[in-house]
């Protein structure tokens, strides 16, 4: 018989996203088998559970762990190659070839380590994934501890992963079959975009997807160009094409949207489709501006993710909290748009809810996964401290984060990995840096 273990995690303040706009100082969670069974006042907690293993975190906040809603993990290997183009030339020239000749599974789990410790050292304790050899990015996420939702990934055109849109929807089902019932694994069927999937596998995936009962994951309206050639190749924009093949019918995370007419909004309105938002990709490749503020407005759901390494270039939630909530003022030209606790929600809450995973993380509250983040605020940097969840969002980095759990377990204490070495990390990627950069070199020749 396995004996309950009881975590009293404590810390000056507590924002627990839900209800909203609450701190809570000098609280406790008290976690029950790496699930929130309760918050109380510290004193109480304390006294209610003395034998409990107990936390503290002085002039810290906890907050839930933040949820990355669209990355490529298995990418950071090609951190910042050809930083500075265009997304078209930067895909085309750069990273498709090097993908071409460096995509093995190996290169995947490298890639997903280093993505993992990246994350769960600035606070990201889900991310939702989208790349090849999906199987490899699982067993990291199985060894690392770290929650994920991975994308099964469709294409219409070949990768060293499969062959035919056949090879890639067999290949997903593998991955679910290996995986099957593991707590902190999901799911999304993930085709890449409306210009690399044609209409017959999109109908494919969202009946893969009403099977598995899970979200569909897609790049959609990434940038003006994208509507241009398909309003000309076929004669409508491709939200419209989605919503007539169905796929906008169920649950399904439309990534970047950074074009968004009247008519697309009155596609998203009523339906199950949310909005990720990569703002500082988007900035990065000048693919435009997600009118979030718009969105949120109209009860679109929106949850925040970084994109890529190879894009952003780095997978910093808090850096892209502060983007995301900058932004939507500069674009929205208001100065009430997405409020700093509305871009600590996103990046959380909205990003589970993106996910269909809110009614298990996303918040802090009863019957939710332990998944949290201890922020330390006391640097003079931080002082003095009116409001937190400004002070995280606008002022804080993601060097204040000291402590990572994922359902109640330490994967990060005081800023020191507990399932990574930070030393293999650095050798790993050190010698397939100089591979790419080799690459990169022939390529040029
Ligand atoms: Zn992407």
């Amino acid at each position: 018989m396995s004996t309950t273990r009881i975590l009293v995690l404590s810390a000056s303040q507590i924002l627990p996203v839900i209800p909203r706009d609450t701190v809570l100082v000098d609280h406790a969670l008290v976690i029950r088998d790496g699930i929130i069974q309760t918050l109380l006042p510290r004193e109480e907690a304390l006294a209610q559970y003395p034998d409990a293993e107990h936390l503290h975190r002085e002039g810290h906040a906890l907050i839930p762990g933040l949820v990355n809603v669209h990355t490529h993990s298995g990418m950071s290997l090609l951190r910042g190659l050809g930083s500075d183009r265009p997304l078209m030339d930067w895909l085309k020239r750069y990273i498709w070839p090097a993908e071409g000749r460096l995509l093995s599974p190996e290169f995947v789990r490298a890639g997903t380590r280093l993505s993992v410790a990246e994350m769960l050292r600035g606070g990201t304790t889900c991310f939702s994934d989208m790349y090849l050899f999906v199987d490899d990015a699982a067993r990291v996420v199985d060894e690392t501890g770290i929650r994920a939702a991975l994308g099964l990934t469709v294409f219409d055109f070949p990768t060293p992963w499969a062959q035919t849109a056949d090879e890639y929807f067999q290949r997903g089902a593998e991955v679910v079959e290996n995986w099957q019932h593991h707590d902190r694994i999901h799911y999304t069927v993930a085709p890449h975009a409306p210009y690399t999937v044609g209409d017959e596998s999109l109908q494919r995936v969202a009946e893969r997807a009403r099977e598995l009962a899970v979200p569909i994951h897609m790049h959609v309206h990434e940038t003006a160009g994208e509507i241009a050639d398909a309003e000309r190749d076929h004669g409508e924009r491709p939200l419209a094409r989605l919503a007539r093949l169905g796929l906008l019918d169920q649950p399904f995370i439309a990534v970047h949207m950074t074009q968004v007419s009247a008519q697309d909004r009155d596609l998203l309105q009523g339906r199950p489709v949310s909005v990720a938002h990569c703002p500082e990709s988007n900035l990065k490749l000048a693919s435009g501006f997600c009118p979030v503020a718009e969105l949120l407005d109209a009860g679109v759901t929106v949850g925040l993710g970084t994109d890529g390494t190879a894009s952003n270039n780095d997978l910093d939630m808090i850096g892209e909290m502060r983007t995301a909530a900058l932004l939507a003022k500069g674009i929205s030209g208001n100065a009430s748009a997405l409020p700093a606790t509305a871009a600590l929600e996103m990046a959380t809450l909205g990003s589970a809810r993106a996910l269909g995973l809110a009614d298990r993380i996303g918040s802090l509250e009863p019957g939710k996964q332990a998944d949290v983040v201890s922020i330390d605020l006391r640097a003079i940097e931080l002082q003095p401290m009116h409001e937190p969840a400004a002070q995280i969002v606008y002022a804080a980095t993601r060097e204040a984060v000291t402590d990572v759990h994922v359902a109640g377990r330490p994967l990060l204490r005081d800023r020191e990995l507990l399932t990574l070495d930070l030393d293999e990390l650095q050798a790993e990627a050190r010698e397939w840096g100089a591979r790419v950069l080799e690459i990169q070199r022939e390529l040029a020749a």
